[in-house]
């Protein structure tokens, strides 16, 4: 297809931002792709593989202002004084590439194969002496460009697409496309996609209207897989009222989620984000191999670390830094050592496990984990229908240094990438919140050249929205040796500056952090309408995709839970 056509339709998609246009603007478009052009479902995600691939184009700024630069035959120091103007790369390029086609002729035809082409090489090129390589790939691009091509190319490059389009959307753009929108079909569309995390792939079998092949696209050892998660209960009361009587009760564990693949002696660990860790834990694979029974498996499990004197349970901040760890690792491993609790199974010796309820899952589970304590164990699991019972394992979760309870439907099937409600989580009464950090102030003294505030923002009603809600500075260390310090937390950020203006700086929403807070307030300081009073930094969130921070109906709920509270007590 002509890359032409493509650029079209994101055109079409960002200019208007009611989602049942957009779906309707991207069903014709289906109805249009032919097979061999079901890539481009990729692109439409601003990707070039399927979400759980780790090769992804990962282009700076910098990179791309180089290519603006050599294929518009602008001077560098141009294009970054239109960028500062502009605020956005890809207008640039397109006001750069027009003004240039006013003089030259158009030189090749650029189409979506060979854009997919030129960008799925440049993550194979690492290592010294790349950059050139990888500025040529762009170049080539941008130089058969038109304006309107050049805008896209540059925002898919950077990572930044801006045509508001959710997976949701496209799910529903399928269903329009080829089944009129029935509700079923939209229902095992989704299923499909949860599975395979593959769009391209689902968008073949829907086009080919075989409905029931959807159904038997199944997991596949090897793959990620989004994972299932829980809703919030108040206290066991509600949690027994939102999953039913008698339930599963399992300690929830302060770690990290750890979706453990294996297939003959190989094992395959995956983050909650879909990122192989596989290499970082090499004690988790000797466990695997000589601890869980079956040729074939998927398990969900969560990793705790625990102190290697005293072993007790630390938290998740302690062990954190063993999911990025690339160096060093079997130092990391003796002294920040992890527990496995081993608390689903989604597939096991060639069969998929996830439509079976989940008490014989967690039945499952337990006959095939020969558990052994700090290494890798079935979570602590009680069924019961009893409150006074659960209360006392709520505790004893509590006194274990873990985080509180979930309460699970025995006759739950397991539903990947949902955020359900046979899934419960108990914790006790506090405020945290998981934002994002989009914008600093830098410091004065002896914090002069470091960020010393942050503004802390969640998600808006739009697709891409980000909206402010207050600003941190507590939680953030002097010292390095004592927790995340401002120096490093400044480090972090200073990649991602959009704008500068002054000691004031805007930052591209990518760190995601929890923090706690004491109070909701409304507010006209921010454009999210509240404030958050005292934000005080806890954790970095690496493991936290963006679309899961807390939403402005997130912070409406806790607002009206808090009005609540203190009405009562
Ligand atoms: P939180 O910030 O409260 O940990 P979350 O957003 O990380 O919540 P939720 O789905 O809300 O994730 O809570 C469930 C999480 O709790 C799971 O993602 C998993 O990492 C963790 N967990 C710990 N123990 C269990 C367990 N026994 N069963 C399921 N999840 C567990």
């Amino acid at each position: 297809m002509r890359y032409k056509r493509l650029a079209e339709l994101y055109e079409s998609l960002s200019a208007t931002t009611k989602r049942l246009e957009k779906t309707e603007i991207l069903s014709k478009f289906l109805r249009e792709v032919d097979n061999e052009d079901k890539e481009i479902l990729y692109l439409l995600q601003g990707d070039i593989y399927p979400e759980y691939s780790e090769k992804k184009i990962g282009i700076s700024s910098q990179l791309a202002i180089q290519a603006i630069s050599k294929a518009t035959g602008t001077e560098k120091e141009k294009v970054v004084k239109e960028w500062k103007s502009i605020g956005d790369l890809g207008k640039v390029a397109e006001k750069l590439t027009k003004e240039k086609k006013q003089s030259t002729l158009q030189s090749h035809v650029l189409t979506t194969e060979k854009v997919l082409e030129n960008l799925r090489k440049l993550p194979e090129l690492i290592g010294k002496g790349t950059v050139n390589k990888k500025l040529a790939l762009i170049t080539e691009l941008l130089t058969s460009a038109s304006p309107v091509e050049a805008l896209y190319l540059i925002r898919t490059c950077i990572g930044d697409l801006r045509i508001g389009v959710q997976e949701s959307t496209i799910r529903d753009a399928m269903a329009r496309a080829f089944f009129e929108e029935d509700k079923e079909a939209i229902d095992k569309i989704q299923r499909a996609i949860d599975r395979t995390n593959d769009l391209s792939l689902v968008f073949e079998m829907t086009k080919t209207k075989k409905l029931d092949k959807l159904k038997e696209v199944h997991l596949e050892v090897g793959k990620p897989i989004k994972v299932m998660l829980a809703q919030k209960a108040k206290n066991i009361k509600e949690g027994f009222e939102m999953v039913g009587k008698p339930c599963g009760i399992e300690y929830k564990y302060d770690g990290f989620r750890l979706l453990i693949h294996k297939k003959g002696k190989e094992v395959i660990l995956f983050t909650r984000r879909l990122e192989n860790v596989t290499k970082q834990f090499p004690e988790v694979v000797e466990y695997l191999n000589k601890y869980v029974k079956g040729n074939s498996f998927i398990l969900d499990s969560e990793a705790v670390g625990y102190d290697k004197k005293t072993k007790e349970y630390q938290s998740f901040q302690h062990i954190s830094q063993r999911i990025r760890r690339k160096y060093d690792i079997e130092k990391m491993q003796e002294e920040l050592p992890i527990e496995i609790n081993v608390f689903d199974v989604l597939y096991f010796n060639g069969k998929s496990q996830i439509d079976e309820p989940f008490e014989k899952r967690a039945k499952l589970v337990r006959e095939i984990v020969k558990s052994q304590p700090y290494k890798i164990i079935s979570s602590k699991m009680i069924i019961t229908d009893d409150e006074t019972k659960a209360e006392k394992f709520y505790k004893n979760a509590l006194n274990d240094q873990q985080e509180g309870i979930m309460m699970k439907s025995l006759n739950a099937i397991y539903q990947p990438g949902r955020r359900v409600g046979q899934m419960i989580k108990v914790k006790p009464e506090e405020r945290d919140l998981d934002l994002v950090i989009t914008g600093a102030e830098y410091g004065t003294g002896k914090r002069s050249g470091w960020m010393s505030s942050f503004i802390l923002s969640c998600k808006g009603n739009k697709p891409g929205e980000f909206l402010e809600i207050g600003k941190m500075g507590t939680g953030i260390k002097e010292k390095e040796e004592e927790g995340m310090s401002f120096k490093e937390l400044t480090e972090k950020l200073k990649p991602l500056i959009t704008s500068e203006k002054g000691k004031t700086v805007k930052i591209k929403p990518k760190v995601v952090i929890s923090v706690t807070y004491q109070e909701i307030q409304r507010s006209p300081n921010y454009n999210s309408g509240w404030a958050l009073r005292f934000p005080r930094f806890v954790s970095l969130r690496p493991d936290k995709p963006l679309s899961e921070i807390a939403s402005l109906k997130d912070i409406e709920k806790d607002f009206s839970d808090q009005k609540r509270n203190w009405r009562y007590g």
